[in-house]
């Protein structure tokens, strides 16, 4: 059975003090549900949150990194730092990395492999365009984003993985994926997986739909067959939205 996983995105929001505030509010939903829930804050919150959500259940991510251990990369953070943070989770290749600072399949695929080396569980993300998605090309797009993005990465890694299926359209916008066309896309992402890895390990890789998600519309989201989780963006900010959610 995949455990649902929900995960709030903050994206460049909420200084420390407006984190720790939020994370006071939302944190002890964690124990009273079976859901993982998971914070993804900017790094300089990490380490004030990691200590605010000691005791608790809620999971803690960064929302990117670099692939290298160290080194002359002014301004970035290496999975070696946040290892010493003791954080759960990185999310790799969100649209907005990929969009406005040139992440390709190849740099998430190094991404991925050294979080893996490092014990940090990716939040992988893939999503195509609204032209894309009218020319037809949507699952040729999410086909290479996956294969290319999951090249060489071994089979006993894969249950660590989370995929989050957000189409670009979708994000920010209001507009959210139908259930049924979100749920058809993250069959055929399940479907690629098994072609790869097998049924077991399909089986087992949580897939969340990340775009608009909102109290109102996440029953519905969750009730469809593969999907295993959200992930959020603006609606994370509002600890009372965040929790309906959760609660789903
Ligand atoms: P949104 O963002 O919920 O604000 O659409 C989702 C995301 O980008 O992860």
């Amino acid at each position: 059975m995949r455990i649902p996983i929900i995960a709030g995105n903050w994206k460049m929001n909420k200084t420390i003090t407006e984190g720790i505030d939020l994370v006071k509010n939302i944190k002890n939903i964690t124990m009273d549900t079976d859901v993982e829930v998971v914070v993804c804050t900017p790094f300089i919150a990490l380490s004030n949150i990691k200590k605010e959500i000691e005791g608790t259940k809620l999971k803690l991510a960064a929302q990117n990194m670099h692939w290298e251990d160290n080194g002359a990369f002014t301004g970035e953070i290496s999975p070696v730092m946040l290892k010493d943070l003791g954080i759960d989770y990185v999310i790799i290749g969100h649209s907005e990395r990929r969009q406005y600072f040139n992440e390709s399949n190849e740099t998430v695929n190094k991404k991925i492999k050294s979080a893996i080396k490092y014990g940090i569980n990716p939040i992988v993300c893939v999503g195509e365009t609204l032209e894309e998605r009218e020319a037809g090309n949507a699952n040729d797009k999410i086909k290479t984003q996956i294969i290319e993005g999951l090249k060489d990465i071994k089979e006993e890694d894969m249950p660590n993985i989370v995929l989050a299926y957000e189409p670009i359209w979708a994000i920010g916008t209001g507009k959210t994926a139908s259930s049924k066309d979100a749920n058809d896309m993250i069959s055929f992402i399940r479907n690629i997986i098994k072609d790869k890895y097998g049924v077991n390990i399909s089986d087992k890789v949580r897939i969340q739909y990340g775009g608009s998600v909102k109290p109102s519309n996440v029953t519905d989201i969750m009730n469809q067959s593969d999907i295993d989780g959200a992930l959020v963006g603006g609606a994370s900010l509002k600890a009372e939205d965040f929790i309906d959610i959760v609660k789903f």
